[in-house]
């Protein structure tokens, strides 16, 4: 009999699971439903662009292998079907001798994930980055950019070629799994499956709690990520990828500066709370969230822990003058007024109970269902590996 899998999240990791199902067993029937009425709305198509070379993450880990492996389908995905990308290679820049020891870990990790990269001094840096000051500085090949956008866009079009259907503008409000199958409630009515992969991005915990009854091992919080681009007469100060030494105590990367596949050379992403699961500015808020937020146990933690670090990311993100301050760390010449107004996208960033954000990959799985429940950066480059190791859990249950 046929089988039918169901996939919630019409982003690039749903997209990419759907495709790896119809790969996998051309026989399964797939529906990938979404509540938006356009594929990759939320974090696939608001994101740097940058596909990672593995470099930051603990070797072994999920992200550490998915990424390696996703990052080189993506490259093969990518000149199959002609989408735009350039493997530009980053530097990653200590600007001070205090850096140095969180490079060279950064430098060990990405050689134990088999990331091609070396230390640099001050003048191979600046001719790789005429604009970059720094003392010392991790030059590394295997990173690039590309079009996410572009690679959602190929994914659906391969899972509904191989007759997979794409339902839009279908929010899933419940969900329950039962001996036959899983059965969704949507606004446009029930949609029936054998099995479910839930990929979610902001509202992966909450899916799981509505469909299982149960508290989910972790919550999301949304950390939104504001952009600046620069004037045309500024995008001389980044050839290629410029990214600082982050804090470790963060899964995020500190604001950098991207050259983008439109051709615009991006500054940011900060890492602001967001006020709601989709708050894409200040002005989108929810008490609903923030009360969650202010009750969760391991939100306070993290409030208490980090109160200093999160009031310096609200101060930039409310002052452009600020946000170039912190730019001109690694790039000296620029100013406030090379920034422009850019897009910002929001991070589904998984905390737990303890307060501890979740640093790796959380998948979830139920008898008839897996739900991915963290996936940020580098969740886009390593999408297709997701998808892949997402399409043999699932089809695997019984
Ligand atoms: C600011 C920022 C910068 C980043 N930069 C990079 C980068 O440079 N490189 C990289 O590799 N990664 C990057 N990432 C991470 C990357 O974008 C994400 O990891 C990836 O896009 C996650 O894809 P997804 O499909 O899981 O989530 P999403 O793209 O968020 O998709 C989830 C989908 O689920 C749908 N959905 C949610 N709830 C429901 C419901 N109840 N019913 C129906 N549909 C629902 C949503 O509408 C959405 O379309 C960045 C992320 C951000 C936010």
């Amino acid at each position: 009999m046929t089988r039918r899998v169901v996939v919630v999240g019409a982003g690039i990791v749903g997209l990419a699971t759907a495709w790896q199902i119809s790969r996998a067993d051309p026989d399964v029937e797939v529906v990938v439903v979404d509540k938006e009425t356009a594929i990759a709305q939320h974090q696939t198509g608001r994101n740097s662009g940058v596909i990672h070379s593995g470099v930051y993450y603990v070797p072994g880990s999920n992200k550490a292998e998915m990424c390696r492996r996703g990052r080189a389908q993506l490259l093969a995905f990518v000149a199959e079907h002609g989408i735009a990308h350039d493997l530009c290679g980053k530097v990653v820049v200590a600007v001070e001798d205090a850096e140095r020891g969180a490079l060279q870990t950064i430098a060990e990790r990405g050689r134990a994930n088999g990331v091609s990269c070396d230390l640099i001094g001050p003048a191979a840096l600046a001719e790789i980055e005429p604009a970059v000051r720094g003392v010392e500085a991790l030059r590394v090949d295997d990173a690039g950019i590309v079009d996410f956008g572009g690679v959602a866009r190929q994914l659906a079009r391969l899972v509904t070629d191989a007759g997979g259907e794409l339902r839009l503008g279908a929010e899933v409000l419940d969900g329950h799994e039962g001996p036959d199958g899983v059965v969704l409630e949507t606004t446009t009515g029930d949609v029936h499956g054998d099995l479910l992969v839930a990929c979610a991005g902001l509202h992966s915990d909450r899916l799981l709690a509505t469909m299982t009854g149960e508290e989910p091992p972790v919550t999301i919080v949304p950390f939104r990520g504001e952009y600046h681009r620069l004037t045309e007469g500024a995008r001389d100060l980044c050839r290629a990828l410029i990214y600082p030494v982050p804090d470790p105590r963060f899964p995020f990367l500190g604001v950098h500066l991207t050259r983008h596949v439109s051709g615009e050379v991006l500054a940011g992403p900060n890492a602001v709370l967001a006020l709601d699961r989709e708050g894409y500015s200040w002005g989108d808020r929810s008490w609903r969230e923030l009360r969650a937020v202010a009750g969760h146990p391991g939100m306070r933690i993290l409030a208490r822990t980090h109160w200093r670090t999160g009031l310096g990311e609200m101060y930039r993100s409310l002052s452009r003058a600020a946000f170039a301050r912190a730019l001109q760390r690694m790039t000296p010449d620029i100013d406030a007024d090379d920034l422009l107004p850019w897009r910002a996208g929001v991070r589904a960033q998984a905390i737990f109970p303890d307060g501890t954000l979740a640093d790796d990959f959380v998948l979830h799985t139920t008898r008839r269902a897996v739900h991915v429940l963290n996936a940020p950066s580098p969740a886009a480059t390593a999408a297709l590996a997701i998808g892949e190791t997402l399409a043999n859990r699932a089809l695997s249950l019984s």
